[in-house]
């Protein structure tokens, strides 16, 4: 299993960090002909997305990731990487990937709440840690969009099909259930029975 990060901007080490941990195959993505690359999955991470959408399209990258994550190719965004991947953002006629149905709401704390640490329910999962850094959360989802996390009233996790994303940053804990969602639910791959006792409680 090989699961492919896109490092073009923000804060890709720390998913790959994660990866390793979890002994993932990992690479990063940084030019179009890293996409020829065989991958089971990949992640799109927090940053800034109006710069990492544009560096997708400068690089000649966007359509061939389009094409793939529209094929069905797993792929988990955070934050950036969710605004990236919403079908549509708030006050804005464009969105990049819309591989999701979902609206994001960007910067959507303000300044003083900006960034934030919380810990709050995971469907599936249970409580886990998360840390919130200039964050969008999302303001409707679509009919086939599974809500996975709420925090103040405020939709902050979903997936649909292939589509995970999370406005909060699971890289940046130690604690590395959302990922083995990702690889087994959404990637449906195995993880070794090494990796297997990692879970945390
Ligand atoms: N505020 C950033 C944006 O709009 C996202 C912040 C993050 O990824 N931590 O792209």
């Amino acid at each position: 299993m090989k699961i492919g990060v896109l490092a073009l901007q923000g804060g890709f080490i720390e998913h790959i960090h994660i990866l390793q941990s979890l002994q993932v195959d990992t690479f990063e993505i940084r030019k179009k002909a890293d996409l020829s690359q065989e991958m089971d999955g990949l992640i799109i991470p927090g940053g800034e997305s109006t710069v990492i959408g544009k560096l997708l399209k400068d690089l000649d990258m966007y359509d061939d990731l389009k094409e793939k994550i529209e094929q069905g190719l797993p792929v988990f965004g955070t934050c950036a990487g969710m605004i990236l991947l919403a079908k549509q953002i708030e006050g804005k006629s464009n969105a990049c990937f819309g591989a999701i149905d979902i609206t994001v709401k960007r910067n959507a704390y303000g300044r003083q709440l900006g960034s934030f640490f919380t810990e709050a329910e995971f469907k599936g999962i249970g409580i886990i840690p998360m840390t919130f850094i200039r964050a969008p959360y999302i303001e409707s989802t679509g009919p086939n969009v599974e809500i996975l996390s709420v925090v103040d009233e405020h939709i902050v996790a979903a997936r649909e099909k292939n589509v995970l994303v999370t406005s909060y940053h699971p890289e940046l804990t130690s604690d590395n259930r959302v990922h083995r969602y990702f690889i087994q639910s959404v990637c449906h791959c195995g993880l070794d029975p090494q990796s297997q006792e990692q879970i945390l409680i």
